[in-house]
C-alpha cells in the first residue's frame, strides 16, 4: 500500500469529515473529469492522424448497484496508465503550493468552500460519500488496465485490472447510512438522473443511464374482450443531459442557478461565479462567448504557473482548453468559451496567434468584460470591492506591464485606500472630492495602511485639504508610475474638457502645495543657513542631493524627500527584489527637509555657531535614521544609530 503524501491526507480528512456539506457535487466532480479525459481523447483524434475515434460513441455512462450499494462512472476518454492513477490520484493537484493552517479546527469552522475551492480536489470527492473507491482505467494504445483503489484513509494500492477498451471507471462503494445520513440514496436510478440534470446538463457528451420504462404488451388478437393488456418493465440506456451548449442560448431563457452550474462543473470551482456575461456576435464573424469573473482568485493566480485563457470551440468542439489570445493580461482572470463555426478546425498554436478573426473577438471581448465590470462598479459596489480585493492587483499590473497602453481600459477601474474616507475609492471619486483649484491626485507608498496614514509626509498633505491615497501593494507605485496623470471621462459641471490631475508620489520634493510667500521665507531660510546645510549634507555625504528648510513639516523635525521619478520606497523594492541587489537600485536623488520651526533646529544652529562640527555630524545622521524609520524603510547601519542614541542619552 502506499501512502498518500501528507496535504492530500489533510486534505482528505477534511472532506471526509464534511467540511463541505453539500456531499450531493461528487457526482458532477467525477462526470466532468470524464467529460474531461473525452475531450482529450477527442482532442488528440484532431491533431494526431493515428487516433480515430467516431464522435458519436464517445459519451459518458452512470449506472449503480443497489445490493452492492455502488454508484459507477465510466467513460471512454484518454485513460490512464499506471503511473498516471499513481502521480494523478496519490497526490492532490499542485498540494505543495497550498500550506494548511495549523489550526485545522479554524478551517473547518470558516472556510468550508475556500479550503475546497483553492485545488482541483474533484475526484476526492467521492471520499465524502464513498468508503472506498476503485478506479480502473486503460490508457490509449495500451493492453494493459490498472485498479487505483483506497478507503480514503491513509493510502491506496494500483494492481492489474482488466477493461475491454481505453477509459475510465470511478466505481464509489458507498459509505453506510446513519441517521443524518441516507448514502443509499445515492444508489437510485430517480436520484442520479436528478442529479445529472441538476449539475451535467450541459455537460458535451452524452451521459448516458441505464433508464427503466414500463410499457405495454398489446392484447393479442385472439384474446377474450375482457383481457387486459400486461406491462412489461424494460431497461434501456437514455441520454440524461441536454448537451445543447449553454453559451448558445439567450441570456434570458437560460436561470443563474444554470450558468453557476455550468460554470462550477466546467471550470473545476466550488464557488459559483461574481459575474456572468455573455455575447452573441453575428455578421462577418459569428460566433458565441460565455465569460465569467470568479468569485475569488485561484490559488495559483499570483504565481508563474499560473495561465490565463478561454476555452476554444469551433461548433461545439473543443479545440483549445486555454487560448490565451483570447483575453488580455490586465483581465487574466476571467474565465469562460468562446465558440465559433467560422473559426477552422485544424488551427495550430502558431496559425492561432496570428489569426485576425482571433483578435477581433479577443477585442470585443475585452470591451464587454469592461462594461460589465464598470456596471458592477456602479451598481453593486460591495461586490466590486469584493471583486478588487481578488483581482485588483492584476489590473495595477496591467497598467504597470503595458506601459500605460491600457490606461484608459484600467484606470477609472482602479481603487485606492483614501486616507480621507478610510475606505476604497476610484480616482474619479478623488476627484469630486478634491479642494477647489486642486490638480494633483496624491498617494503615499508603504507597507501598512495605518502607518503610513500618520507619517509627517501624509499629514502634511491632509494637513492642507487634499486626500492621499495610501497604497500597500508593491506594483501600486510603479502603476502609479504608468498612469502619471489621470483625468475623467466626464468634465465637471460648468468645465468645457475633463481637467487632468497630475498623480504625485506625498514624498516627492515639487508637491506645489505651498503659497509663494511660504517659499520665499523657506528659500531665505536656507540661504540663510547655507553654512549648517552645507555641514549636514558633508555628513551625510552621497545619501542627500541637498539640505534645505521645508515648507510642508510642521510637527516632525525633519522629512527626507526625492526629487525626479524614483522614490526611496521604489529604490528599497528593487534592492529586495529576489534577483536585485543594491547595485540594481535605481539612482535616487534624496532632500532632507528640515522644519525651521522645530526646537532640534535651534540645537543644530548652536553647535554650528559654537564650531561643534562633531555635535552637527552625529545629530543630522541621528535625524536622517529617524526620518527613514518613521517611513517603514530601513536604515544602513542600525549600530552606529544606535550608538549615536546612546551617546545622546549619555
Ligand atoms: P482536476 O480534475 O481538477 O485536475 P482531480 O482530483 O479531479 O483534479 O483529478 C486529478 C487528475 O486525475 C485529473 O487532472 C486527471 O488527469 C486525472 N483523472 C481524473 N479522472 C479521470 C478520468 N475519468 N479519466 C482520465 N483521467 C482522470
Amino acid at each position: 500500500m502506499k501512502k498518500f503524501k501528507t496535504e492530500s491526507k489533510k486534505l482528505l480528512d477534511l472532506m471526509i469529515n464534511s467540511i463541505y456539506t453539500n456531499r450531493e457535487i461528487f457526482l458532477r466532480e467525477l462526470i466532468s473529469n470524464a467529460s474531461d479525459a473525452v475531450d482529450k481523447l477527442y482532442f488528440r483524434s484532431l491533431v494526431d492522424d493515428a487516433v480515430k475515434v467516431n464522435r458519436a460513441e464517445l459519451g459518458i455512462t452512470v449506472s449503480y448497484d443497489a445490493d452492492e450499494r455502488s454508484v459507477t462512472v465510466s467513460d471512454n476518454g484518454l485513460g490512464m496508465t499506471k503511473d498516471e492513477l499513481d502521480k494523478n490520484l496519490g497526490t492532490i493537484a499542485h498540494s505543495d503550493s497550498f500550506e494548511f493552517k495549523n489550526d485545522e479546527n479554524e478551517v473547518r469552522d470558516n472556510a468550508d468552500v475556500d479550503i475546497i475551492g483553492q485545488f482541483g480536489v474533484g475526484f476526492y470527492s467521492a471520499f465524502m460519500v464513498g468508503k472506498k473507491v476503485r478506479v480502473v482505467s486503460r490508457a490509449l494504445g495500451s493492453d494493459e488496465a490498472w485498479a487505483w483503489e483506497s478507503n480514503g484513509v491513509d493510502g491506496y494500492t494500483v494492481s492489474e485490472a482488466e477493461r475491454a477498451e481505453h477509459g475510465t471507471d470511478v466505481i464509489v462503494y458507498l459509505k453506510d447510512d446513519t441517521d443524518d445520513d441516507g448514502y443509499s440514496a445515492f444508489a437510485t436510478e430517480h436520484r442520479l438522473r436528478s442529479l445529472i440534470k441538476r449539475y451535467s446538463n450541459y455537460v458535451r457528451y452524452p451521459i448516458r443511464m441505464a433508464v427503466t420504462t414500463t410499457c405495454e404488451i398489446p392484447v393479442p388478437e385472439d384474446a377474450g374482450d375482457d383481457a387486459l393488456p400486461a406491462t412489461e418493465e424494460r431497461v434501456e440506456l437514455q441520454v440524461i443531459n441536454s448537451m445543447i451548449p449553454i453559451w448558445k442560448r439567450n441570456r434570458s431563457e437560460v436561470s443563474q442557478e444554470e450558468y453557476d452550474e455550468f460554470y462550477k462543473t466546467d471550470f473545476h470551482d466550488f464557488e459559483a461565479p461574481a459575474r456572468t456575461v455573455s455575447l452573441h456576435a453575428e455578421g462577418t464573424l459569428t460566433y458565441d462567448a460565455l465569460l465569467f469573473v470568479p468569485s475569488h482568485a485561484p490559488y495559483d493566480m499570483y504565481s508563474k504557473d499560473y495561465k490565463k485563457g478561454l476555452a476554444l470551440y469551433s461548433s461545439g468542439v473543443l479545440i483549445m482548453e486555454k487560448c490565451e489570445e483570447l483575453v488580455p493580461d490586465h483581465f487574466n482572470f476571467v474565465r469562460g468559451v468562446v465558440d465559433s463555426a467560422d473559426l477552422t478546425l485544424n488551427i495550430s498554436r502558431e496559425t492561432l496567434q496570428h489569426d485576425r478573426q482571433l483578435r477581433a473577438i479577443a477585442r470585443r471581448i475585452e470591451k464587454k468584460i469592461k462594461q460589465d465590470l464598470v456596471a458592477m462598479r456602479d451598481d453593486d459596489r460591495e461586490a466590486y470591492d469584493e471583486f478588487f480585493k481578488e483581482f485588483g492587483r492584476t489590473m495595477k499590473f496591467g497598467v504597470y506591464s503595458s506601459y500605460g497602453m491600457a490606461n484608459d481600459t484600467l484606470a477609472d477601474l482602479l481603487l485606492f485606500y483614501s486616507a480621507k474616507q478610510k475606505k476604497l475609492i476610484t480616482l474619479d471619486e478623488y476627484i469630486a472630492d478634491a479642494p477647489e483649484g486642486a490638480d494633483s491626485i496624491f498617494f503615499a507608498t508603504g507597507d501598512s495602511i495605518e502607518r503610513m496614514a500618520s507619517t509627517p509626509l501624509v499629514t502634511t498633505v491632509l494637513a492642507k485639504g487634499y486626500d492621499v491615497l495610501l497604497c500597500n501593494e508593491n506594483v501600486d507605485e510603479f502603476c502609479m508610475m504608468a498612469l502619471g496623470s489621470y483625468a475623467p471621462s466626464e468634465p465637471a459641471v460648468g468645465e468645457e474638457e475633463p481637467k487632468r490631475f497630475t498623480i504625485k508620489n506625498v514624498s516627492s520634493e515639487d508637491l506645489d502645495l505651498a503659497s509663494a510667500d511660504e517659499k520665499e521665507q523657506a528659500e531665505k531660510a536656507t540661504e540663510e543657513n547655507a553654512e549648517l546645510f552645507a555641514a549636514m549634507k558633508e555628513a551625510l555625504g552621497d545619501r542627500v542631493e541637498k539640505v534645505i528648510v521645508s515648507t510642508r513639516v510642521t510637527e516632525a523635525p525633519c522629512v527626507l524627500t526625492t526629487e525626479g521619478a524614483v522614490s526611496l520606497k521604489m529604490a528599497q523594492m528593487f534592492k529586495e527584489a529576489p534577483d536585485g541587489g543594491p547595485e540594481d537600485a535605481p539612482a535616487v536623488r534624496v532632500v532632507m527637509e528640515v522644519n525651521a520651526a522645530h526646537p532640534v533646529f535651534e540645537t543644530l544652529r548652536a553647535a554650528q555657531a559654537a564650531g561643534d562640527g562633531e555635535k552637527v555630524r552625529i545629530y543630522t545622521g541621528i535625524l536622517y535614521d529617524q526620518a527613514l524609520l518613521i517611513e517603514g524603510l530601513p536604515i544602513d547601519d542600525a549600530l552606529a544609530y544606535a550608538k549615536a542614541v546612546t551617546h545622546l542619552m549619555d
